[in-house]
């Protein structure tokens, strides 16, 4: 008897062990498949795993289709709160200007501007600066309140999904998607059919948050980009080559960047920063004390980069990736 119930026990542990087990491998790996992924942080009620064949990391089990509907819907997303964009608006200028940036890396891989599609376009800041650059535009975004927005700053039809867009094969010059991969449950599957949307020798380009950051290798309970179910896959450059490989698309550059704003471990760099800004005379801000603190600015953030790098050789010091891939002409 005693020895049946201790029988129990041990089969119960086992059971719960393997249910657990079992839960952590109920989705395969969205890039290779490979059922064998450890766990590298929980979050809320959500576990990310990481793939032990590819690295890839994501979240698992995912969140259901209802619940990210019913997540994007919610117009607080754009309105800061934590999980969503903080302040989007009041940053128009700062998503313009790099807007321009990206744009003018794209128009060196093409003969002309031409068709643009950007996928999760939000308020379509990023469309409104290409069409002033010559570009013919297109959006897709889910939620409503953002893509009205868009259509009013474009003048053209913005879509909730790709598949509404009623486009025939090969229709783009280049397909964007700016912080938005990282949302996608099936990212590969995503990337292939857009891909096929895209004219041969078009271009692909994608930022997402770099998962080889020093804060998400070493500090991943606190790292902000670990914030499911908003983003719940994670790249690294050599996972993000991977797949855009897998898809057919040449990598032709995948610099890592840092953000719009400086953020941990660069306070430091925030304070200096204020004070650069400041410091200066609005319209032409070259005083001496402008420069004084430029150099030490500089300083700073140089040293930083290098003690990091020093210290914690296997991690990156920029928060974010960005890639740009070419459709081959055959
Ligand atoms: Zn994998």
């Amino acid at each position: 008897m005693r020895g049946g119930c201790g029988g129990n026990v041990v089969r119960g542990v086992a059971i719960e062990l393997w249910v657990q087990k079992e839960s952590i491998s109920m989705l395969p790996c969205p890039l290779c498949g490979s059922s064998h992924h450890s766990p590298h942080v929980r979050v809320d009620q959500y576990t990310i795993v990481r793939c032990q064949q590819c690295a890839f990391m994501f979240v698992n089990p995912a969140p259901t289709q209802a619940e990210l509907t019913a997540f994007y819907q919610d117009p607080a997303y754009y309105k800061g709160g934590g999980l969503g964009y903080n302040d989007y608006f009041a940053q128009r200028e700062s998503h313009e200007t790099l807007a321009d940036q990206r744009l003018k890396r794209i128009e060196k891989l093409l003969p002309a501007p031409g068709t643009v599609l950007d996928v999760g376009c939000a308020a379509g800041f990023f469309l409104a600066v290409a069409q002033k650059r010559g570009w013919t535009v297109a959006g897709v975004e889910l939620s409503e309140d953002m893509a009205q927005y868009a259509r009013d700053l474009t003048g053209q039809p913005i879509v909730p999904r790709v598949t509404e867009l009623n486009v025939a094969p090969e229709t783009f010059d280049a397909i964007t998607f700016w912080e938005y991969i990282e949302h996608i449950p099936d990212p590969q599957d995503e990337v292939r059919r857009l891909t096929t949307l895209l004219k041969p020798g078009g271009v692909l380009a994608l930022s997402t948050p770099n998962s080889s950051y020093w804060g998400a290798v070493y500090k991943p309970e606190i790292w902000r980009e670990f914030k499911p179910p908003a983003h719940i896959g994670f790249f690294t450059a050599a996972t993000l080559t991977r797949m855009l490989t897998a898809c057919g698309l040449e990598v032709v550059a995948l610099p890592r960047v840092f953000p719009l704003a400086p953020i941990h471990p660069y306070a430091a760099r925030r304070l200096l920063d204020l004070l650069r800004r400041t410091l200066g005379n609005g319209a032409e801000r070259r005083t001496p004390l402008w420069w004084v603190f430029s150099l030490a600015w500089r300083i700073v953030e140089k040293s930083t980069q290098m003690l990091y790098k020093w210290r914690w050789p296997d991690a990156d010091i920029e928060v974010c990736i960005e890639a740009y891939a070419r459709k081959p002409l055959a």
